[in-house]
């Protein structure tokens, strides 16, 4: 394979690229790995989470201030290219967001599958970060769109017969018009859902909460979550030089995290040290699982590719 390699991620809303597999990401950037972000929507029914910008003028344009947010987010990170499917926001269901004909929920499958696979084909990924079906802590009608639309798009780009019709390719014109290679088909090798939150995780967390003798925001979780909610696991990516990453990009969402909250509080280095990885599975795969560690985990998304 003399292609270059390709890490293609993606995500529903401005700031889910930061909490979900950012580590990963920039450890493969900074390995030379060309990486590229998809982005559905921009966001619009965001909750203000920041008491110190929740504002009449952020709000009217939080469209506009997520999108400089995630510009931010991505240079943390280390994306070579951002590219944003297009959509409005979908709103939890029975909100008037979620009634919306240009939502990313409701507008229509051939499109919105045809818009990520003329992306696929533009830059060739060999290996696609996306979510399962399983979004039981939150199932943002967004999050739940992105797992189906995931697979469509894949065979759309892999399908000789398949040409991207002009009217979909509204997006990201100047890159995506200069490219012959959507005209030509292109055949992803892995695909990953993304297990941000994980059992591990959580407990982690939660114990050094505990440790410091103070309230766990996971207490309930951790009551609540299955011993086998890990069960499904594949792939554990080691990010303990990356970890501070996730949190900067977070933090550049400002309009979306709370400076003060739990999400920074428990130390960079106890992360490092104790849970030093972001979870995967293997949820496709035309080379197989690649070296394992000793736990069985695979440890490398290009395992078999390279
Ligand atoms: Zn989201």
């Amino acid at each position: 394979m003399d292609e270059p390699l390709t890490l293609l991620s993606i995500h529903a809303h401005p700031d889910d690229e930061a909490s979900k597999g950012a580590p990963t990401v920039a450890r493969y950037a900074a390995e030379g790995i060309s990486s590229v972000l998809v982005t559905c929507t921009g966001g619009e029914e965001g909750d203000i989470l920041n008491d110190e910008l929740d504002h009449p003028h952020i709000r009217e344009n939080l469209a506009e201030v997520r999108r400089q947010e995630l510009d931010e987010a991505v240079r943390i990170i280390g994306y070579d290219r951002l590219h944003l499917l297009g959509y409005r926001d979908s709103g939890m269901p029975d909100s008037d967001a979620n009634g919306r004909a240009d939502n990313f929920a409701n507008a229509p499958l051939d499109e919105v599958a045809g818009r990520l696979a003329a992306i696929i084909r533009a830059e060739r990924p060999q290996v696609i970060i996306t979510y399962s079906a399983e979004q039981k802590r939150y199932p943002h009608p967004d999050h739940l769109r992105v797992y189906d639309i995931t697979d469509p798009a894949i065979e759309r780009a892999a399908d000789p017969n398949w040409q991207p019709d002009p009217a979909v390719l509204n997006i990201d014109e100047h890159f995506l018009a200069g490219h012959e290679e959507i005209t030509h088909p292109w055949q992803v090798q892995k695909t990953y859902w993304s297990n941000g939150f994980t059992r591990g995780r959580i407990l982690t967390m939660h114990a050094w909460f505990e440790e410091q003798g103070e309230e766990s925001p996971f207490a309930d979780w951790v009551e609540k979550i299955p011993d086998d909610a890990d069960a499904g696991i594949t792939t554990r990516i080691n990010i303990a030089d990356t970890v501070g990453v996730g949190r900067d990009a977070l933090a550049a969402h400002r309009t979306q995290v709370s400076p003060g909250g739990w999400w920074f509080k428990v130390p960079l280095e106890v992360m490092a040290t104790r849970h030093p990885w972001e979870s995967f599975t293997l949820a496709s795969s035309l080379v197989g699982k690649g070296d394992v560690d000793d736990e069985g985990f695979e440890t490398d998304l290009f395992g078999g590719l390279r």
